[in-house]
């Protein structure tokens, strides 16, 4: 990987250092980012997990809700995990929480239930092959259609879309030690 290459990571809330060092670890660059002008730097981005609700609000307070947005439309490699993919989805199941709205994907919410609020286990992933995934109060991904493309399942439920240049996980990539749902990502740029 070039390491002029630069990857924001969104640090309004929630897990942002830990994608911070795996992106490091992988040899790009890192930018936090909290301003507009901050996308300016960046050459992709991460949306990181956290609480999807207050994210969206901070987005929007911050003006980075249409700036993103623009940048994905202009083809910026974009991806979300957790909070981050349910703020990349059109559609969320019984919420009208404020939303990037980026992927034809529908999502339910903490979908898990919460008594296995949170689990690890081994994911085919379509392209990569096996990786570890953590899950945690996790989404899944109930529909896809147009150009998302489904790259893993667990228990029949899609935990893992591409788009284009946007990608969408469920679960958090950046907790274990594995990188090659970054390395995948890096190679988006
Ligand atoms: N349950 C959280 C939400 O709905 C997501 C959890 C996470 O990002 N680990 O926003």
């Amino acid at each position: 990987m070039a390491g002029k290459t630069t990857v924001g990571v969104l640090a309004m809330q929630g897990a942002f250092i830990e994608h911070e060092q795996a992106i490091k670890s992988c040899g790009a660059n890192c930018l936090q980012v909290r301003r507009a002008q901050d996308l300016q730097e960046i050459d992709a981005l991460i949306i990181p997990g956290g609480e999807s609700t207050t994210m969206g609000k901070l987005l929007k307070q911050f003006n980075l809700l249409d700036e993103i947005k623009f940048q994905a439309e202009q083809g910026m490699p974009i991806w979300g995990t957790c909070a981050g993919m349910i703020l990349m989805a059109k559609e969320i199941v019984d919420s009208n929480q404020i939303r990037l709205g980026l992927m034809n994907i529908e999502i339910k919410r903490n979908a898990y239930g919460r008594q296995v609020d949170s689990f690890e286990t081994d994911l085919e992933v379509k392209g990569i092959g096996t990786t570890r995934a953590v899950f945690i109060r996790a989404p899944y991904v109930q529909k896809v259609w147009g150009d998302a493309q489904v790259l893993a399942s667990y228990e029949d439920k899609i935990v893992m879309v591409r788009e284009n240049n946007m990608l969408a996980t469920a679960f958090h990539p950046e907790l274990t030690r594995q990188k090659e749902i970054q390395e995948y990502f890096l190679q988006m740029i």
